[in-house]
């Protein structure tokens, strides 16, 4: 089995605030994982630190070829030293926001064809073709001439998943990908994402919804207090989880 992605030992204060303090995981290839825990346990930072949208205070990432290290010695140059190797990993994460945070000036279809266009250079008829494409998989197509505003939460969250779809990455990630919308609306989202596991995708979702954690990932991590509390088997984690807090955690999230 590959290992896709590994970030290995990552540590992230903001001032005084020790948010994560020496977290792994490892991807291989077609993992699902879930990464759950309470609000301001860190899995946000988690995910950001892993995409360099945070830089975090130290971490080794990796990825096939890439190999990214940081440590408070050369933190301060990180940036201009390593900036080449991140862009590169970006390139191939995918990532999902809470709030969809699509481009509100342009319509579905060029949400999606954006980023193929103008960062990885397909022409315009390919890059059309191949998102009307992404639109019907994520069941969407009809909308494709509209603004996001004409859309629901819903609609607008599986255009965010086709437009990250189209950059066509290895690995995919999910911060609280339904936490914004209606209840109602959550099933359509978390439907498709269901699609995308069953199609062998990598992905790291931070999720509520313990029923996506427990029956469509392979693998959970309990985040807690900026470490990792406890993780395996979801089907395991959340009928016998072994430490207290992950006890009382999943009681009151499921509860
Ligand atoms: P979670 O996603 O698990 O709810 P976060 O990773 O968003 O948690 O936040 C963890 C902690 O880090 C919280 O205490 C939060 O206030 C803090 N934090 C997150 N981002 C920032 C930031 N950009 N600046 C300062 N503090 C932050
Ligand atoms: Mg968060």
């Amino acid at each position: 089995m590959t290992v896709t992605l590994q970030a290995l030992d990552v540590y992230k204060a903001f001032d005084d605030n020790q948010v994560l303090r020496g977290v792994s995981l490892t991807a291989v290839e077609g993992d699902v994982i879930s990464l759950i825990g309470s609000s301001g346990s860190g899995k946000s930072t988690l995910l950001r630190c892993i995409n360099f949208l945070e830089i975090p205070d130290s971490a080794r990432v990796s990825m096939g070829d890439i190999d990214i290290s940081i440590d408070s010695k050369n933190r301060s140059s990180i940036l201009a030293k390593e900036r080449a190797a991140i862009q590169q990993l970006r390139s191939r994460l995918g990532m999902v926001f809470q709030n969809f945070n699509l481009w509100t000036h342009m319509t579905v279809v060029e949400n999606v064809t954006e980023g193929p266009v103008r960062v990885l250079g397909i022409p315009p008829k390919d890059a059309h073709d191949e998102a009307m494409e992404l639109l019907a998989k994520v069941g969407i197509a009809e909308k494709h001439d509209q603004y996001p505003v004409q859309l629901s939460g819903g609609q607008q969250q599986r255009v965010a998943i086709a437009r990250a779809l189209a950059m066509r990455p290895r690995v995919l990630l999910f911060d609280e990908p339904t936490s914004a919308l209606d209840p109602e609306l959550v099933g359509e989202v978390l439907k498709v994402m269901r699609e995308l596991a069953m199609e062998g995708r990598t992905m790291v979702v931070v999720t509520h919804e313990m029923g996506f954690a427990r029956e469509v990932s392979n693998h959970a991590i309990f985040l807690d207090q900026g470490l990792i509390g406890e993780q395996g088997a979801p089907q395991e984690l959340f009928r016998q989880p072994q430490t207290e807090r992950c006890r009382q955690f999943i009681n009151s999230v499921i509860a």
